[in-house]
């Protein structure tokens, strides 16, 4: 499965990493979205940080992380707004998945259309994990 990750430094640096075992039967040299800066994975200091989830065709074809990272620089949305924002284009396309996303303050959320998305947070305060959708 995947594991993606965000991350956020003393100095307000942001990071993302995402890396994925692919989908279940999918074709020889297949290349799915995580590798794909933009798609699943992008980061740029002082305004977000993503790693993403799901069907790889449909991440690919809304480049969800950067448009994530483009909705909260120009348009100035939240990055839940934004995530929320690129998920529902997948979603419209018939894809499903999640992301977790950071700001360039260290605010965080983790945006999915699928049932669940295993997640956990980790800061100097504790940690926190997730399976389903929150009460
Ligand atoms: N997004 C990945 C892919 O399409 C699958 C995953 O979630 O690991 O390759």
């Amino acid at each position: 499965g995947t594991v993606g990750a965000v991350a956020i430094d003393q100095d307000g640096n942001l990071a993302a990493a995402t890396t994925t075992g692919g989908m279940t039967a999918k074709a020889a040299g297949r290349i799915g979205d995580s590798p794909l800066i933009g798609a699943a994975t992008y980061a740029q200091n002082g305004v977000c940080a993503v790693s993403a989830t799901g069907h790889g065709e449909y991440f690919i074809r809304v480049a969800v992380a950067k448009t994530i990272c483009a909705r909260v620089e120009l348009a100035g949305e939240s990055v839940g707004d934004a995530a929320q924002s690129a998920l529902d284009q997948v979603a419209e396309l018939g894809g499903d998945g999640g992301v977790v996303v950071i700001d360039g303050q260290g605010g965080y959320e983790y945006v999915f259309n699928s049932k669940g998305m295993y997640r956990g947070m980790i800061d100097p305060d504790g940690i926190e994990t997730a399976i389903f959708e929150q009460e």
